[in-house]
Parts: C-alpha cells; structure tokens; sequence
C-alpha cells in the first residue's frame, strides 16, 4: 500500500468531510434536534482537524498541528452527546472528557519529542474510540434499531486499531514512521480507514436521525397537542398494554370517563381560547391526581379517560373526589368560574378479548346516566365484573 500518497489521501479526507457536512446542513434543514446537530458538529469538526493536520505541512506546524489534536478530540465528544440524546445516558462521560482535554493537551506540551506526541496523541485517541464504540452499543431504551450502532461501532473500533498502531509506530519504531505523511502501510491503513469510516459514520447518522424523527412522529400520532395526553389511539394502544398486563397478574382494571358539563357555555360565555384553558387545566389536575401506573387520555373534545389498573370502586371514587374538588378550585381561580364534570365508572372483563372497549362503552353510557341525573357526579357500572381480592 506504500505507493499510496497519504498527502492526497488526506486532503481528499478533509475535502470529503467538508463536503459532507456542508450536504448534511443542506439535507437536514435549519430545524435540527439537538442530536443531529451535535452529530453535525462533529463532523465539521473532523473537517476542521483533517484540514488543520493537511495546512500544518506548510504553515504553523505546531497551532494547527495541536489545533487538528484538539478538533479531533472535540468531534469525538460531539458524537458523544448526539448518541446520549438518541440513546439516553451512555456509559464514560467522564472518562472521554478526560481524555478528550489531556491528548491535545499533552500533545502540546510534549510537542518537543515526536515519538512522544505520536504515541501520547494516538494512544488517547484509539482509547477515545474505544469509549465511542461501547457508548454506541450499550444497551438502551429508547432505540432497539442496533443496525446503525453496529456501523458506528465498526467504524471507531477499526480506526481505534490502527490509530493504536500508529501510536506504536510512531512512539517506539520512530524511524519507519518519521512524519505524518510517511507511506508506511499501517499509516496509509489508517489514513484509508479515516476515509471509509466518514463515509460509514455518516450513513450510520442519517439512519439514526431518520430514526429519531420516525419515533417523534409515531409519539405525535398518539399525542393530543393541546393537553400532551394520549389522544384515543395512543390511550387505547397503551390501554391494550395495561389490559394485557392484567390478565397475565389477575389484577383489576377500572375506566373513569369524564365528560366536562356545560363546556359550550364555557366557549360561548369566555370564548374558545378560555375553552381550551379550561382543558388543559383538567388535563393539568388529571395528571396531578392520578398514580403512576394510570393512564389519562383525552379521547375527543371534552372527553378524557383514566385507565386505573389495581383499583376497586371505593377508590376510584376516592380518586373522582380529589380530581373534582381539585378542578373545581382550580377552575374558580385561573377562569374565575366553577367547573364540573360528570363521570363514569366501569370494570374491564379480562375474559373478554376486547375487554377495554366492552368497558369503555359502559363507563360511556354510565357516565351519561350521570349527566342524565343532574351532572357533577360520578355513576358507577351497576356490573363490575371484577370483584378482585388481589386489588390493592
Ligand atoms: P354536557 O354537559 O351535556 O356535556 O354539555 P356540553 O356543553 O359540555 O356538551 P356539548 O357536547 O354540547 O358541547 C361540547 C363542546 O365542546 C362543543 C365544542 O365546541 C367544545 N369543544 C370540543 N373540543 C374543543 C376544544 O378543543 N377546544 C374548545 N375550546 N372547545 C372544544
Ligand atoms: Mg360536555
Ligand atoms: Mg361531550
């Protein structure tokens, strides 16, 4: 591979990444997430270090040369922060900022001996990669897809064995590795992998950028905008999880509908934007009363239900009563008027096989039967089908 000209090689890398990141920039528009402009970062970062390491052969040797130690380190944290945002936490932060300050850091100071700077710069930066490759497999919540994380790791496990034996090369067999752009073919191995593994890495970030923006749609899709509940199909998705759940723990599983009274006269008298206030202060003290385990959706207009899993119907109207007086306090004071809704109570039937609609349609029609006898109260199911002893 000698005959290879690392020179040319590495101006085509840098070239290449500016390339990139300027087609990234054009690609992913202004209205970047936060991940995908970390990952950006750092790619123009690599732009700016392979191009500082290409100037350096002709002007300041040692500012550009530490500056492209420096911008190396910097790409490497940027990635860092991208893959935490579509991972969750991952695993050396610390350990990677360390590294991350001493390379450049050490690099200038020890700048006087080659086989120092070589071997100091190289060894921090293969650790780096190691501590990127891990931090793209580690085990995460948020993203099962492992096809771009491979990819990833590949690519900064390949460079961080060659950078490791550059490092060697250049700390303890000095002279087959005299400069930067000496043909020897673990540099010129190195300097193709940097090449492959821009092009791999940025195939690896539009994946999981498409990926990112695939999870921000399906989560909208089950989204209402206006409170930030479940809508109906995000409520019955997850309603079909805690069903399921139940069945599989022989637990009980109640459905509280909630219809607001008088709503119309809300937007009539206050106007529509009062409306909408008045919703998402009942979204607001839903989430507030509710447990954990629960799960609130507004289902259309007006309507929300609460899917309360482990419950009997002494606590749910428990649950009722603190939601209402809490409402209705809170609707005097932010609206200057006092709301109220009526509300229905049913059980599921866990032997059913659509055990939540069947429930959501009683707690429907009992919930009418509420705003039939006068509104502001909650009417339970007259069959609740699950009279439970493991409820607690
Ligand atoms: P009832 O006590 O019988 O439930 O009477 P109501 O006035 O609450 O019920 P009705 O079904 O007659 O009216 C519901 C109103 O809810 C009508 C509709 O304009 C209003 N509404 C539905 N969605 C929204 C919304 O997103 N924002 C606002 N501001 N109003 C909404
Ligand atoms: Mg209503
Ligand atoms: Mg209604």
């Amino acid at each position: 591979m000698a005959f290879l000209d690392i020179k040319t090689i590495l101006t085509l890398t840098a070239l290449t990444l500016f390339a990139v990141a300027g087609a990234m920039s054009l690609v992913m528009g202004q209205q970047l997430s936060p991940a995908a402009r970390a990952a950006r970062g750092s790619l123009i970062a690599q732009a700016g270090g392979w191009s500082a390491i290409v100037m350096a052969e002709f002007v300041w040797d040692m500012p550009l040369s530490v500056l492209a130690m420096a911008c190396g380190s910097l790409a490497n944290l940027l990635m860092f922060a991208a893959l935490g945002h579509w991972l969750g936490e991952r695993p050396g932060r610390l350990l990677l900022r360390i590294l991350c300050v001493a390379m450049p850091l050490g690099y200038a100071l020890g700048y006087g001996s080659y086989p120092f700077r070589v071997g100091w710069s190289n060894a921090l930066l293969a650790t780096q990669f190691v501590v990127m490759a891990t931090a793209a497999l580690w085990h995460s919540t948020r993203s099962a897809e492992m096809g771009w994380r491979v990819l990833l790791a590949l690519c900064y496990g390949a460079m961080s064995v060659l950078t490791l034996g550059r490092g060697i090369l250049g700390g303890w067999f000095t002279e087959l590795y005299p400069t930067f752009v000496t043909p020897h073919p673990v540099n010129v191995a190195a300097q193709m992998m940097a090449n492959i593994s821009l092009v791999l890495s940025t195939v690896a970030i539009l994946v999981a950028w498409r990926r990112e923006i695939e999870i921000q749609l399906e989560r909208q899709a089950l989204t209402d905008p206006l409170t930030g509940l479940l809508n109906r199909r995000g409520w019955l998705k997850y309603g079909d999880m805690v069903v399921a759940q139940a069945r599989r723990h022989h637990h009980s599983v109640g459905i509280l509908m909630l219809d607001l009274d008088h709503f119309k006269q809300v937007n009539d008298r206050l106007g529509h934007e009062a409306g909408d206030r008045a919703l998402s202060l009942l979204a607001k003290c839903l989430t507030t009363t509710m447990r954990e385990s629960d799960v609130c959706g507004r289902l259309g207009g007006e309507e929300f239900a609460l899917l309360l899993p482990r419950v009997d119907e002494t606590s749910a109207a428990a649950l009722d009563q603190r939601l209402r007086a809490l409402f209705q306090a809170q609707s005097g004071d932010t609206l200057g008027i006092t709301l109220n809704f009526s509300s229905g109570l049913a059980f599921c039937d866990l032997a059913q096989p659509d055990a939540l609609k069947q429930a959501l349609m009683k707690a429907d029609a009992s919930m009418y039967q509420a705003k039939a006898n006068g509104r502001g109260r909650m009417y339970a199911d007259a069959n609740i089908p699950i009279p439970d002893e493991r409820v607690n």
